[in-house]
């Protein structure tokens, strides 16, 4: 699909980053790229079936960049989970492992009502520790869970695998 492959070709590999012997997918050629970002979001929303999308939750940080586009051009509600002591109401927190140690992601609590339809979105699956976190705090909220959806998939780690609550969708996959 040429669509997809615009896309592809504006993801690089920054090898050794955030540390030796890791590949880093590095998204900023194609958020920087005028055409590619827009592409990249159409994707994204062609990509959606079934029940109208309430809501899009994007996990800090850079499922803001994608969901918050995602959000604006279908028309849904935008809602961020974010990093522990960031958001100023009342949270429900999650924690999940780390290859060391844990970390954890907050969500408010009245981000949205009992069984609003809802996609999470983020840039990357990788493990997929940072989706199933956010997947548990939709959970707590009372929404529907619509899915996942992501620009990129390391499918060799089979994240998918342990995602079972919810369709999960990736535009790349490596
Ligand atoms: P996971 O929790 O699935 O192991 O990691 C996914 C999260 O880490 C996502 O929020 C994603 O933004 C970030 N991440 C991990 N590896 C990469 C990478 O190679 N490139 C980018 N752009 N993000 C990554």
């Amino acid at each position: 699909d040429a669509a997809v492959a615009q896309v592809q070709g504006l993801i690089r590999d920054i090898p050794d980053f955030p540390k030796p012997g890791i590949i880093f997918k590095d998204i900023t050629p194609l958020l920087g790229d005028a055409e590619g970002f827009k592409t990249a979001v159409d994707l994204l929303a062609q990509d959606l079936q079934g029940p109208v999308t309430e809501y899009i939750v994007g996990t800090e940080s850079r499922g803001f960049i994608f969901g918050a586009a995602l959000a604006y051009r279908i028309g849904a509600g935008f809602i961020p989970v974010r990093k522990p002591g960031k958001l100023p109401s009342d949270v429900y927190a999650c924690e999940y492992q780390l290859e060391y140690g844990t970390d954890a992601l907050e969500v408010h609590r009245d981000a949205l009502g009992q069984g609003a339809r809802t996609l999470i979105v983020d840039d990357l699956l990788a493990t997929g520790g940072t989706a199933r976190a956010t997947g548990d705090l939709l959970r707590r909220l009372g929404a529907e869970m619509l899915g996942y959806s992501f620009i990129i998939e390391l499918g060799f780690l089979n994240a998918r695998e342990h995602m079972t609550d919810a369709p999960v969708h990736s535009l790349i996959q490596y």
